[in-house]
Formats: structure tokens, sequence, C-alpha cells
């Protein structure tokens, strides 16, 4: 028995006594950093020399699309984002905290990574999950 929800997918992180955080892989060799783990660096060739790190919680809206037709259950529409964090890590997920409306949302906004339950999913067991989302940082 444990109230400590399931992570909605792999790189997120759920540590036991810490905020969640996001994990990513760099290269040692040139820094780059990806999301999940991978053994050569697409960028610069490098094998072997990926690290964990965590990544950072802020970045900016690189690309966005409003989605107005999902599976059922799913309730439309919602903000499809691509953010640039921080560190240059380009990651999707949905961007929440504002109006899907185009007028609404800018190219380059800061964003915030934000965790929250994965709206109401649940496994079999009735474990909650946990899931990221980008918001618009305030200020
Ligand atoms: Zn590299």
């Amino acid at each position: 028995m444990s109230t400590q929800p399931l992570p909605a997918v792999p790189f997120l992180k759920i540590p036991e006594d810490a905020d969640p955080y996001l994990e990513g892989h760099r290269c040692d060799s040139c820094g780059a950093t990806y999301l999940g783990e991978r053994d050569v660096c697409s960028k610069c060739g490098a094998r072997d020399q990926m690290s964990k790190v965590k990544l950072p919680n802020s970045g900016k809206l690189y690309s966005f699309s409003i989605v107005y037709r999902s599976f059922p259950g799913i309730e439309v529409p919602y903000v499809s984002a691509i953010v640039d964090l921080d560190d240059g890590t380009a990651i999707k997920g949905n961007l929440i905290g504002v109006e899907p409306d185009p007028a609404k949302i800018e190219f380059d906004m800061p964003v915030e990574v934000v965790f929250d339950d994965a709206l109401g999913r649940k496994d079999r067991e009735g474990n909650a999950y946990m899931a990221y989302f980008f918001q618009p940082k305030a200020g």
C-alpha cells in the first residue's frame, strides 16, 4: 500500500522526500542533454559518456499546437507544446493555465514545469499517476 503516485513517464522521478523532477542524460563530452537513456550522443558521437542530470524546471515555449480532437475521455481543446528547457533540452508536454487560444499564447514565452495528477488516470490497483505540465511563468 502506497500513497505515492506513480510517474506517468519513465523520466519523471518522484523522490520520497523531495520534489519531483525530470531526469535527463547529459553528454560529458559536448554537454548536449537528452530525455531518456542513450549510450551514444547524437550530437558529437561520443560513446558511453552519458551522466544522469536533473533537468531545470523552467524554459521557454518553442512551439505549440492546439488539439481539438483526441481520444474519448480526453478533454479538448488543450495545448500540446514543445519547450526548450533552460539547459537546451527539448521536451514535449501539455501547456496548462492558459486559454487554448493562439492569440493568448506566444512563442518564446517563459514557462515552468509543474507536476500534478495525471488527469485522474489510475492503474488497476487504483494508484494515481503523476505527470508533468508546462504553465506560463508568473511575472
Ligand atoms: Zn556529445
